[in-house]
């Protein structure tokens, strides 16, 4: 088994070299490392390796983590389904939130970001394969949705993210990267930000212009839900 800053060398390799097959700058593509289910030791081990970034989807997993991580300078990131009765500790305590994928939840971050921190980062997520099972907006629901979001006053709206269906077909996968690319341009609004690629399909989401891919597996292993 490799140890995490083994794997996070790893993982730096593939990013470094999937941006020079597209002609990319690294630096425009950050790393999240996505730390559900994992402790806290995980986490100091991939920060002492460099990671900065890092992403959790179940709430009280991520406060209890950051509570005992508060000594490090960490930037969290929320990617997981958000309640709406859980939105404030979400404002309260994330740099981003990565999941937004109805109005009603934009506007309770906003309302409830508090004063004394920056803008909270969103990214709205766009259900690309249409699986009835996965959240995120319609393309169909993403422009009126985006022009909304960038009206809330506490939040800055980053862009976009998407959970492709997943497949073994790299043009398939690229596919999917580049729709919801398409849609970002086709927004027509300044934003910066693409959150696509996971452990398996990173080098298509760089190629489509990916600028943070959100890796898990390949950094700390596989998940082992039943333990948690
Ligand atoms: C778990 C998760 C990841 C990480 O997936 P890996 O395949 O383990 O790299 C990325 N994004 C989201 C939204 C996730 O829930």
């Amino acid at each position: 088994m490799s140890t995490i800053a083994e794997n996070i060398a790893k993982v730096g390799v593939r990013i470094r070299e999937a941006a020079q097959a597209s002609q990319r700058d690294c630096a425009s593509i950050g790393l999240l490392a996505v730390s559900k289910t994992k402790p806290a030791a995980a986490v100091r081990e991939a920060f002492a390796a460099g990671a900065r970034d890092f992403a959790e989807n179940y709430l009280q997993e991520a406060l209890e983590k950051q509570i005992e991580l508060v000594a490090l300078p960490l930037t969290w990131h929320f990617i997981g389904p958000i309640q709406s009765n859980k939105t404030k500790p979400i404002a309260e305590h994330f740099a981003w939130v990565h999941s937004v994928d109805r109005l009603k939840i934009a506007e309770r971050l906003s309302a409830q970001r508090p004063a004394h921190l920056p803008p909270l980062n969103i990214c709205l997520q766009v259900n690309i394969s249409a699986e009835a099972s996965k959240a995120g907006c319609t393309p169909e629901e993403l422009p009126a949705l985006a022009h909304a979001v960038t009206q809330l006053p506490n939040i800055t709206l980053r862009g976009l993210m998407t959970i492709p269906e997943p497949t073994d077909d790299p043009q398939q996968q690229r596919a999917a990267f580049a729709r919801l690319r398409e849609l970002q341009v086709s927004l027509n609004l300044d934003l910066d930000t693409l959150s696509m690629g996971m452990s398996d399909d990173l080098e298509a989401a760089i190629a489509e212009g990916a600028t943070w891919v959100r890796i898990g597996t390949a950094l700390f292993g596989a998940r082992n839900y039943s333990a948690t």
